[in-house]
């Protein structure tokens, strides 16, 4: 399979290609140049199948002799060994859980699939030195990649945060790893951050003598492995009989990935009779469907704060499949909250049906019950556990919430943190082992 930019001003490359550059020479995002489409017979029998065979077979579909058979079935295997369990909460709403994967958000999935691909390649290149992937993060993203890579041979993970509004327990996260995973604390902000990894990407001298890529959503081997839950999630519900004539799935959305994730899945074959794009207010795509203009904004701080993107970098991806604004509207309805009404449905979600959604996936439910027609199956994706945001959750319900032992481990860990200035150079210096 080659992959080509959605800037149209670049070469068409090979997997390994597009997932090492990340985005193309023309500030483009790579997406395959054919979409393989399932056979309906496959798509009717996936009720048969384990989220690992499905996630197997998505996989194989994708990368047509990519990756080897037998690899591909290990990484997948690795990816997805825990449970996806899907809710059923009345009237044709559905909530699944993606947050059961090791740092209890959904990126684990995405994250873990792209560390087995990197590994894959630099095993197959015994001439490679290492691959460093640069992470800026403002709290949340960083944990997820941190420990997707953490202990993957000929992998280094550079994790740029700002000094202060990361909190004491994101911190630990990813700092309590040590060993190939190295947390950067940067004397700056959480922009500052974004533009150091940024300068590294276009400094010439730094790029001849390291290979350097990042694992956010603009990276292709994130996207494909996150078409596998959807897949899964519409094969649970034909199981149950309710997925007949297709499913409505909402989706918290901040750089849009998850949502790419999702229309490549439909474009593959999967009946989805629409999707629901939910933001917080920071909701430039919101907008955009509305008015058809794409206009980025600063981000702004939310209670969602993984939703806190004023320019989501999967627009390209999504604009080049689906074309205008109106086009656009057929496949996807979008939706905005504040903070307030978070505050609100995780209240109301907890008190009338005894189950806790964290901020992000709170509004994902709330969408859907707006948006969703009687006799319609819908889906909503709940993207982190509700404790990695105790504050805002305890603020909603009154009471006080436990941490998860999978979540407690990493508290009780040892931090190892390298201070830095927000100059370039120290960076560099840092990267190159000075
Ligand atoms: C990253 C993230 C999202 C948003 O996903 P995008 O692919 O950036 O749209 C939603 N919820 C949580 C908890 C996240 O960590």
């Amino acid at each position: 399979m080659r992959y080509y930019s959605t800037g149209h001003n670049s070469p068409q490359v090979s997997l390994e290609e597009a997932v090492l550059r990340s985005t193309a020479p023309d500030g483009g995002l790579y997406i395959p140049c054919t979409v393989p489409h399932l056979p309906q017979a496959f798509i009717r029998n996936m009720a048969s199948l384990s989220l690992p065979e499905i996630g197997f077979a998505i996989a194989n579909f994708a990368f047509q002799g990519d990756v080897e058979g037998s690899v591909l079935h290990d990484i997948v295997n690795s990816t997805l060994n825990f449970d996806i369990p899907i809710i059923d909460m009345g009237d044709g709403r559905n909530v699944m859980e993606l947050f059961h994967g090791p740092t209890m958000a959904y990126k684990d999935i995405g994250v873990r699939f792209m560390a087995g691909l990197l590994s894959y390649f630099t095993h197959q290149h015994s001439d490679w030195n290492t691959i460093n992937v640069l992470v800026p993060t403002s709290g949340d993203t960083g944990c997820a990649v941190a420990n997707g890579f953490y202990n993957v041979p000929g992998v280094e993970v550079w994790i740029l945060y700002p000094q202060d509004t990361v909190s004491f327990f994101q911190e630990a996260q990813f700092a309590s790893l040590g060993k190939n995973v190295h947390a950067i604390e940067v004397n700056g902000t959480f922009d500052d951050c974004k533009r150091l990894v940024k300068q590294a990407f276009m400094d010439e001298d730094l790029n001849k003598r390291m290979l350097l890529t990042s694992a956010t959503s603009i990276n292709i081997a994130r996207i494909i492995p996150q078409t596998f839950y959807y897949f899964y999630a519409y094969a649970q519900l034909l199981k149950q009989g309710k997925a007949s004539d297709g499913v409505v799935v909402s989706v918290p959305c901040a750089n849009l990935g998850n949502l790419a994730s999702g229309l490549l899945a439909r474009e593959m074959g999967l009946p989805v009779k629409r999707f629901i794009s939910v933001e917080n207010q920071n909701n430039t795509f919101y907008n955009y469907l509305r008015t058809g203009t794409f206009s980025p904004q600063p981000s702004v701080q939310s209670i969602a704060p993984a939703l806190d993107a004023g320019n989501p970098t999967n627009f390209a991806r999504i604009a080049e499949r689906l074309g205008n604004a109106s086009d656009m509207g057929k496949v996807i309805h979008g939706y905005t909250y504040d903070d307030m009404q978070i505050v609100e449905t995780m209240r109301e979600v907890y008190e009338r049906d005894r189950y806790l959604l964290d901020p992000h996936s709170a509004i994902a439910y709330r969408a859907l019950c707006e948006d969703l027609q009687t006799g319609e199956t819908g889906i909503a994706l709940a993207t982190a556990h509700p404790s990695k945001f105790s504050p805002a959750v305890e603020l909603a319900i009154g009471h006080e919430i436990e941490l998860p032992a999978q979540l407690m481990r990493f508290m009780n860990g040892t931090r190892r943190v390298t201070p830095m200035s927000s100059g370039f150079t120290a960076f560099k210096n840092l990267l190159m082992g000075g």
